[in-house]
């Protein structure tokens, strides 16, 4: 029984690697699932380490056009959320400081009394 259980992690296993393996070799179009095509090759440091951003592109024409709107509305919606994010993160501090602020006045008040 419980040699079984360690078998099927194994297996779960194998198969994260391979789908991580499966990203990086083939780099299928996310609307028609076509094979993309490097469009070029950018040579970038970050944090003084030379890393290598593979622009793909699909190689239908007005399939990318669909996927770039895609990607684009996306990004919109990501960097939205991580304003809203970023808005509720203030709005929390401030309440937090008012409660410590509110908290504080009340022990003066129980120390004067
Ligand atoms: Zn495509």
């Amino acid at each position: 029984m419980e040699e079984e259980e360690i078998q099927e992690a194994v297996v779960e296993a194998d198969s994260e690697e391979g789908d991580k393996m499966a990203d990086q070799n083939t780099n299928l179009c996310i609307r028609c699932g076509k094979q993309r095509v490097v469009v070029k090759t950018e040579k970038e440091y970050v944090n003084s380490s030379l890393v290598y951003t593979t622009i793909t592109s699909c190689p239908d024409d007005t399939c990318q056009g669909f996927v770039n709107v895609m990607l684009d509305k996306e990004k919109l919606l990501r960097e939205k959320i991580v304003e809203n994010h970023e808005r509720e993160k203030l709005i929390r501090e401030k309440r937090m400081r008012r409660g410590r602020i509110r908290r504080k006045l009340l022990e003066n008040n129980h120390s004067i009394k």
